[in-house]
């Protein structure tokens, strides 16, 4: 890629300027889902299968699965009821420091050419 030699500095293509951009961890949401439970905090009791059943034996709880007490759902292992949380990449604002240019918003042109911007009224 060859640069505008009279550009002292290109804008960064990828904040395009604005030192920032959205979070890469969260997609500028600030917050981070729990994956293990698609952000339910809930998953399927693996006891009973999301039946809420239990698996018979004893007459008095047969019915009613021990583990989720026949919710069917336990909280997710992952995140315990809470799945979102802040994001500890951007610590939730949902932005982070652009990291093509480190928040400068522009690069130094490696083409740069302090003479082309010199020579160029006289041409025209
Ligand atoms: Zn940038
Ligand atoms: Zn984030
Ligand atoms: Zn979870
Ligand atoms: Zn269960």
């Amino acid at each position: 890629m060859i640069f505008d030699p009279q550009l002292k500095t290109i804008d960064c293509d990828y904040c395009y300027g604005d030192t920032r951009v959205k979070c890469s961890e969260c997609k500028g949401s600030g917050q981070k889902e729990c994956d293990d439970c698609e952000g339910s905090g809930y998953q399927v009791c693996h006891h009973c299968g999301g039946t809420g059943s239990g698996h018979g034996g004893h007459p008095d709880s047969a019915s009613v699965c021990f583990a989720c007490r026949g919710y069917g759902e336990l909280y997710c292992d992952s995140c315990e009821g809470y799945p979102r949380s802040e994001c500890q990449d951007c610590t939730g604002s949902g932005m982070e420091t652009c990291p093509d240019c480190d928040g400068l918003g522009c690069f130094d042109n490696p083409d740069y050419d302090p003479e082309a911007v010199e020579g160029r009224g006289g041409d025209a």
